[in-house]
């Protein structure tokens, strides 16, 4: 008897304790509104918390330690298989007999004069830099026209180079801030490594081929300058990551 006439008095109090909370929302409609209010604040960091704690601790710095650069700027212009060049011809200098931007002739010969320092072999040269958009048909068509000589259909030879060659109008050669190095010898990793110094960047890398269009190229350099070079390098970043992330900051 004693026992059921506690749990009454529990109840009773259970209920006043009920009636008064609904009573109080009921009261304070202002207190209640900014309670809904913050609700969606509140899952929007705990989302985005989720977020970051699921991606890697680096995601965070990335943004943080951004280089303060444009994706406007001239050295970061895109040119890939889906952004054609701008057909705005770059004012020409030369190294070692090779065109390129005039805005890169002091870095081209700097970086050059390193991978010379490497590896002194004659072979180990610039071999191309700025290219026309003729220039760059042509080599297209040259390519297929071997790969027909030796057998090949012309539609599955134009599959084969579309590969390495792109297509004229969308070769990152067209702006003068591309060069090729030859690769006589063994010595890629470490003229890649030495690159971001001088302001470029290896930009076809292995496993980013979804990304850039364009399978492993070891010989192919792009100047993006110094800062971003590091950057991009250190995060593993293509130019079209980079550019994105930029973006998004600049947002
Ligand atoms: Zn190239």
């Amino acid at each position: 008897m004693r026992r059921n006439k506690g749990i009454l008095v529990v109840l009773q109090l259970l209920a006043i304790v009920i009636a008064l909370v609904g009573f109080y929302i009921f009261l304070s409609p202002r207190d209640f509104r900014v309670t809904t209010d913050e609700s969606p604040r509140l899952s929007t960091s705990s989302s985005s918390m989720a977020v970051t704690s699921s991606s890697s601790s680096s995601n965070k710095e990335e943004t943080d330690a951004l280089p303060d650069v444009s994706p406007n700027d001239w050295e970061l212009v895109l040119v890939n298989r889906d952004y054609a060049f701008n057909n705005v011809v770059p004012e020409l200098g030369y190294v070692e007999g090779i065109p390129v931007d005039q805005r890169i002739v002091e870095a081209t010969t700097q970086f050059m004069a390193a991978v010379h320092a490497l590896d002194a072999d004659p072979l180990q040269r610039l071999y191309s830099g700025y290219r026309s958009v003729e220039e760059q048909a042509a080599l297209f068509q040259t390519r297929v026209a071997e790969l027909v000589a030796g057998g090949t259909s012309e539609e599955e030879a134009t599959t084969i180079v579309s590969q390495t060659v792109l297509p004229a109008g969308h070769s990152e050669h067209h702006t003068g801030l591309a060069i090729d190095i030859m690769r006589y010898s063994d010595v890629a990793k470490e003229i890649a490594a030495m690159a971001p110094e001088h302001g470029f960047i290896l930009r076809y890398t292995k496993g980013a081929e979804h990304i850039t269009g364009v399978s492993e190229e070891n010989w192919h350099y792009r100047y993006v300058g110094v800062a971003s070079a590091k950057y991009m390098t250190e995060h593993q970043l293509t130019l079209e990551e980079y550019l994105d992330l930029l973006r998004s900051k600049n947002r």
